[in-house]
């Protein structure tokens, strides 16, 4: 990968700015990343080296273009254009730029941008739901070859499916804050964008956890270093169809503890058989009811992207169903927060027996109240 930074500084504008990392930097050595300026390396993609050739060619990867700033910073208005002349003319390279002012881009375009170019990628930061729900529908709207999406720092749950199910956007990555005022990340938000992207096939990636990552309730305090690898050692990261999912270290819940949690939960403890269903699986006998859910549950749970996920356990039709809903075994969503079988992999035979347990026990309980 290569860094084209063509100028430096920029101004906050958004709740992700607040620990900016630029500011941090600049003020760590006394300097004031307000004021912004055009760097010695504003024409890097032209710069050649004594041979003639272009120093940044293919081989260094994506651009990142303006990590220091924002591309779409007003102060940089009279500087951009001499950038697109540059982009423009490396139609050999990969440009990638990240921005908050998703905003200004119409106005922002060379004249002959057209549908957009296809060596240009555009990524909108989303810090929390009303910065998404202002920047997406924006992103979506504009000619863009390659849209991605980055929530870092992420401050908040965010919910992205009805923006994701467009098909428009290539990725997602997560991450928490770093350096020492960060703001807390809870893991749960990661891991409800990903449901979402496995939902409707975007890949995502859990980038980093940030300096404060809450798991399970619990606060931890993590050095720069860890902050990346613990990430990356989650295995959370999810591409569709490379089972990377198959390498998260997870352990099913105790059933006993399981039964006392749902037990526990108003919507989950309100399902429960009618008399009709009772005297159906009498009548059926256990065993047929077993294979039944079984099949249910390898042909509507055990794929790594099911159709239809969240949707694909009817409320009523067959007492299994009921029992899926009970238990929480409706949904790969439903399974990965309550039983923490990973979404984005499929079922193995040891996942499928073990849920399919849990019905018939359910099952069970019920016949006999
Ligand atoms: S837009 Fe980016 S570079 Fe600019 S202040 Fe905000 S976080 Fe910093
Ligand atoms: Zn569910």
């Amino acid at each position: 990968m290569a860094i084209w930074n063509p100028w430096h500084g920029c101004h906050k504008i958004s709740p992700g700015c607040v620990n900016c990392y630029v500011y941090r930097r600049d003020e760590s050595i006394g300097k004031d990343a307000s004021i912004v300026k055009k760097t010695g390396d504003y024409n890097l993609p032209m710069k050649k080296n004594r041979q003639g050739d272009y120093k940044l060619t293919a081989e260094d990867g994506v651009v990142f273009t303006c990590m220091t700033s924002d591309f779409f910073l007003e102060d940089a208005d009279e500087w951009r254009q001499g950038c697109w002349d540059m982009i423009r003319e490396r139609r050999d390279l990969q440009f990638y730029i990240i921005t908050k002012r998703i905003d200004r881009f119409a106005q922002c375009i060379p004249t002959d941008w057209g549908n957009g170019w296809d060596h240009v990628t555009i990524c909108a930061t989303c810090e929390n739901q009303e910065r998404t729900d202002y920047r997406l529908p924006i992103l979506l709207d504009l000619p863009i070859r390659h849209r991605e999406v980055i929530c870092e720092p992420m401050l908040g749950e965010i919910n992205m499916e009805k923006y994701l199910g467009t098909g428009l956007i290539a990725h997602v990555t997560c991450g928490g804050e770093s350096g020492n005022n960060a703001r807390p990340c809870d893991f749960r938000w990661i891991q409800e964008v990903r449901r979402e992207c496995i939902r409707c096939g975007v890949p995502f990636t859990f980038k980093q956890t940030g300096a404060v990552f809450v798991k399970d309730g619990k606060v931890y305090h993590l050095e720069r270093k860890l902050q990346i690898q613990q990430a990356k050692k989650s295995a959370y990261s999810y591409i569709p169809g490379m089972g990377m999912a198959e390498k998260i270290v997870y352990k099913l819940p105790e059933r006993r503890t399981l039964f006392e949690r749902l037990r526990k939960s108003d919507f989950r403890s309100r399902f429960h058989l009618s008399d009709k269903e009772k005297v159906y699986i009498a009548e059926k006998g256990i065993e047929t009811i077993r294979r039944h859910a079984q099949d249910f549950v390898s042909k509507r749970l055990s794929a790594e992207n099911p159709e239809n996920d969240g949707k694909q356990t009817p409320m009523k039709g067959h007492p299994v169903f009921i029992a899926q809903h009970a238990t929480a075994c409706c949904c790969r969503s439903c399974l990965e927060k309550w039983h923490h079988i990973p979404t984005g992999k499929a079922l193995n035979q040891e996942e499928q027996s073990y849920i399919v347990d849990v019905l018939i026990e359910w099952l069970t309980g019920e016949c006999g109240r």
